[in-house]
């Protein structure tokens, strides 16, 4: 037997190895079935240039564990080792026996997977004895047994071993004993090694018989060695795509569609992304873009490889070219690395558009369920938009769908204002803005809906790309003035009437600290609406986007929200509350209001005579008049609001009008609405 002194240049690596070099314990196990299927390509490769020429056979990696004795092996029947290789491979770190098999055999190894460096030695992380058995494929070349229990010491041996191939066993150390049981295991097979291009095998095949799990004779593969991303496209269908998004993520809905990635210059990337189904946020979270390298499972975080808002789509990407084993600052300033993520954004780009133009109608099905990824897509990527800008649709209140260009067409005649601006109307809410919308569809306007999570944003951003448009929400005001054109209604109503009808309705408002109403007058014709609610556009804007986080505007987010009363001053409802108005209160209103207006006239004159003249100068009586009569105003103003309150309050037909008005926005709940619907029935 041998002894020696493995070749590291500090006597404590494998403390090293344990606690710092791989934070994940577990990927003890990936290094090392991948270094068992490496070990069986080589010999493939061996047999196929006519340099191996005994029997292939069965080349299955089997992965064993034994819960007593707490030991996991892995053992493969490919090219073995010599005692020479072990000591050369196993004894000196950081000769990687992979990078000389590829110089060697640059053309016909590409499917190796020795890009891990440290593989081997990742087994003391959770070993406290390693065991190496194994036989080289030259004929005639001794198996040996390697031992070494975690210290710079090993031993050699020549030992008996029918069967080339290598089969390592792990004595699991104490503090890793969850990985001695088949439970784990089999998790972590699953999740490293379910695409391996070598079958491996675990255990046997169970069936449930008579309600118990027996074992059968045949051997539990637990891989697929040819996964749809390493096939050709040509001889799948969209089944096949779709049973291997099952296989990734089992509870999913089937995806949208899917795109089949294939490069092979500048770097090497195969993979399929998925365009999944959300159904809820957290899905988004929990199923990601998995990260492979030939094969071999690496991550599922793949920021920085994948451009952001491509996180969200689903699948597997496949590069032996993306470095694996750095830090994630240096993946995103890595060139290559920058490359591929841009490759794949114009991949993504070239489906969709490909789709559109085969299958419009397919695409068009689709749309309300793609629009958050390619709205997401544009409002981050700006070489996203240029090519979204092709195929993204607008979607209107009937559901037919336009792209940006045929929908601009649409509108242009009927929806450019006096200032020659292009008003793109739209609706966040079909129900709740239904009274408005239609008031819109009879003037033969066109109303887009726009009720997505991101369309506030959305919005923004197309109207900063489009020339001379704008957005408007379709209850931002009254039909008339939501296109302002060349001409305008005249209104009916004087001035002092406004202003009684603002003391009439404001005093009927709903009132709270979150909303705020202010009244207003429009001239619109008898058969509009008589009072509706609108909501400045600017203000409603600012507060979604704040409540959608945009940054530092929360300020918008505190105001309470500021809605318009707008009274139709034409309308004989309005004419009427005012005819009753004078009947009741009438004489007493005008009565304060001559009063109000001649002090008001005296207040004006005692002003006038202030003006010029230091305070010193002005005598002390004419201060103590003034102060006097602004007194009476505002008490003479109290009390004119209080008979009109005192009108309004008894009058149904004003709290009937808000209460339509705030029927018709999905404002009127709890209480208002029961007292609405009695008042109603009692108006009938
Ligand atoms: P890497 O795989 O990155 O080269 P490892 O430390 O995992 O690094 O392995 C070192 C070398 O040991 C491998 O390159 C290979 O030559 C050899 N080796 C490891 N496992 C096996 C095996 N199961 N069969 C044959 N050779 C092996």
């Amino acid at each position: 037997m041998q002894k020696g002194h493995i070749g590291v240049t500090t006597e404590n690596i494998f403390p090293i190895i344990k606690k710092y070099l791989y934070s994940d314990h577990e990927i003890f196990l990936r290094e090392l079935v991948s270094n068992a299927v490496d070990a069986s390509q080589k010999l493939k490769t061996l047999a196929s240039v006519g340099e191996f020429k005994g029997e292939l056979g069965d080349l299955t990696v089997h992965v064993n564990v034994d819960e007593k004795a707490k030991t996991v092996t892995i053992s493969d029947r490919g090219i073995g080792m010599s005692a020479e290789e072990v000591d050369k491979y196993l004894n000196q770190v950081a000769f990687s026996g992979a990078n000389e098999f590829l110089d060697k055999y640059k053309k016909d190894a590409n499917a190796i997977i020795g890009h891990f460096g440290l593989g081997f030695y990742s087994s003391f992380m959770v070993a406290k004895k390693v065991e190496v058995l194994t036989k080289s494929h030259v004929e005639g070349t001794p198996a040996v047994k390697w031992t070494c229990d975690g210290s710079p010491e090993f031993t050699l041996e020549e030992v008996e071993k029918e069967d080339r191939g290598t089969t390592i066993t792990l004595f699991i150390d104490d503090e890793n004993t969850q990985y001695a049981t088949k439970t784990e295991i089999n998790k972590l097979l699953n999740k490293y090694c379910k695409f391996l291009p070598v079958e491996v095998g675990f255990g046997k095949k169970t069936e449930w018989k008579d309600g118990k799990e027996v074992e059968l004779d045949e051997v539990n593969v637990v891989n697929d060695t040819k996964p749809v991303w390493t096939r050709t496209p040509s001889e799948l269908n969209d089944e096949d795509y779709n049973k291997f998004y099952r296989d990734l993520y089992p509870m999913s809905d089937d995806p949208l569609f899917n795109i089949h990635l294939n490069v092979d210059y500048p770097f090497n990337l195969t993979g399929v992304l998925y365009f999944p189904k959300l159904k809820n946020n957290v899905e988004v979270q929990k199923n990601k873009i998995q990260l492979y390298c030939n094969q071999v499972y690496v991550t599922d975080s793949v920021e920085g490889i994948v451009p952001e808002f491509l996180t969200l789509l689903h699948g597997v990407i496949d590069s032996p070219d993306i470095p694996l084993n750095v830090s994630r600052s240096y993946l995103q300033s890595d060139g290559n690395v920058k490359k591929i993520s841009g490759h794949i954004m114009k991949k993504v780009a070239d489906r969709l558009e490909e789709i559109f133009k085969k299958d419009r109608e397919s695409f068009e099905a689709k749309w309300d369920d793609l629009k958050i990824f390619i709205e997401y897509g544009m409002l981050s990527e700006e070489k996203f938009y240029d090519r979204g800008k092709k195929f993204t649709l607008l979607k209107n209140v009937d559901g037919k769908y336009f792209t940006l260009d045929e929908y601009k067409d649409i509108i242009t005649t009927n929806q450019t204002d006096k200032d020659d601006q292009l008003v793109y109307l739209y609706t966040t809410d079909v129900q709740g803005q239904h009274s408005f919308i239609e008031a819109a569809k009879n003037k033969g306007y066109d109303v887009l809906v726009m009720d997505g999570q991101l369309d506030s944003h959305f919005i923004n951003s197309l109207e900063s790309k489009f020339e001379k448009s704008r957005f408007v929400r379709v209850d931002g005001d009254v039909v008339d003035k939501l296109i302002p054109k060349a001409e305008e209604m005249k209104m009916n109503l004087t001035d002092v009437q406004k202003q009684d009808l603002t003391s009439v309705f404001s005093s009927q408002v709903p009132k709270g600290d979150k909303t705020n109403f202010i009244v207003t007058f429009e001239a619109m014709g008898e058969n509009d609406t008589p009072v509706m609610i609108t909501q400045q556009e600017f203000m409603r804007r600012m507060k979604e986007m704040s409540q959608l986080g945009g940054g530092g505007m929360n300020f918008y987010g505190e105001l309470p929200d500021s809605y318009n009363l707008v009274v139709n001053g034409n309308h004989p409802l309005v004419t009427r509350i005012l005819e009753d108005e004078e009947a009741a209160v009438g004489e007493k209103v005008s009565s304060l209001r001559s009063k109000i207006e001649s002090l008001d006239k005296k207040k004006t004159e005692l002003q006038k005579a202030k003006e010029g003249k230091k305070d010193e100068e002005i005598p002390q009586a004419d201060k103590d008049e003034l102060v006097d009569i602004e007194k009476k105003i505002s008490d003479l103003r109290a009390k004119k609001e209080e008979e009109l309150k005192g009108f309004a309050d008894g009058n149904k037909m004003v709290s009937q009008l808000i209460d339509l008005a705030l029927l018709s926005n999905n404002m009127l709940k709890g209480e208002s609405l029961t007292k609405f619907v009695k008042r109603s029935i009692d108006l009938i």
